[in-house]
């Protein structure tokens, strides 16, 4: 008999945001892995839980993996934490539990807290979202990132640290479309939560209004991009060609199959055209 790796999420501040189930596992389990044992004693200590732990950070991710491998294969239980959240969101794990996976042995998730989830949560940005991580620090490689996520139809979503939020904030409101909105959460769950949602172009200001406000740990998260105005050039004019010989329903299903744009947005434009 094989143990299993369960993957455990941990509070991102308020030590309450546990699950019942998280705590049973870490309570019945042989072994923890922990981002910072010291950090995680914190945690175990409040919810009185005994067992034994052994560090897996990206430093030691390879041998530590071993390690785990070698007591799942022994027949032991161990779970997986990191320091806050999911572990492998931006986070050590990722490694370790390919190479469990790998080993043929099981793995499940317990899940729970996470930054990213929860900013979106209290955000009100509808449809899809890319969940973006770190940006590069260095300014020329994040400004470059930026320019290649601008045009992406989801909405974005970043983690920040304090010291490049101000420099973040900025080359968002630099390099996006001035009505994009950001949510900027800070402090999820903690005791100076902040969560402000704000046209992009002003963020830089309101970061700056109060000396608080750099401090703490964020999530930005940047609306989609505002669609398009009106067709290129070539498909306004094949469309134009259309609804001249076809009814409106018709030229847009003909326009959309010949250049690949949407039916609706072909649709929407062909009754403009018609009405006017
Ligand atoms: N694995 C974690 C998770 O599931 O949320 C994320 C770990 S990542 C190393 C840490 C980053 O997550 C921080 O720099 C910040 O961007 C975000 N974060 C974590 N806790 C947060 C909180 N309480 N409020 C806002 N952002 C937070």
């Amino acid at each position: 008999m094989t143990g299993t790796l369960f993957i455990v999420a941990t509070p991102i501040g308020n030590l309450a945001d546990i699950t019942l189930r998280a705590l049973e596992t870490l309570k019945a389990v042989d072994l923890i892995a922990c981002e910072d044992t010291r950090h995680a004693r914190r945690l175990l200590d409040h919810y009185g839980i005994r067992t034994p732990c052994l560090a897996l950070h990206e430093h030691n991710e390879r041998a530590a993996a071993a390690r785990l491998i070698d007591s799942l294969a022994a027949g032991q239980n161990v779970a997986l934490i990191s320091d806050a959240g999911t572990p492998a969101i931006s986070d050590p794990g990722a490694r370790a539990v390919a190479a469990v996976r790998a080993a043929g042995l099981r793995i499940t998730p317990i899940p729970g807290p996470n930054a990213a989830i929860a900013a979106l949560s209290a955000a009100g940005f509808e449809g899809p979202f890319y969940f973006a991580g770190f940006l590069p620090a260095k300014a020329g490689a994040r400004q470059t990132a930026l320019a290649a996520l601008k045009t992406m139809p989801a909405t974005l979503v970043f983690f920040e640290a304090p010291h490049r939020i101000a420099e973040t904030v900025a080359d968002l409101a630099a390099l996006f479309e001035p009505e994009r909105e950001i949510v900027i959460a800070r402090e999820l769950t903690k005791r100076f939560e902040e969560i402000a949602r704000l046209p992009l172009s002003t963020a830089p200001a309101w970061l700056a209004a109060e000396e608080h406000r750099p401090r703490g740990e964020f999530v930005l998260i940047v609306s989609a991009p505002p669609p398009k105005a009106g067709l290129d050039a070539e498909s306004e004019r094949i469309l134009k060609l259309l609804l001249a010989e076809l009814p409106v329903k018709q030229a847009a299903k003909l326009a959309a199959g010949i250049t690949g744009l949407p039916k609706n947005a072909l649709y929407a434009r062909a009754l403009e055209i018609k009405g006017s």
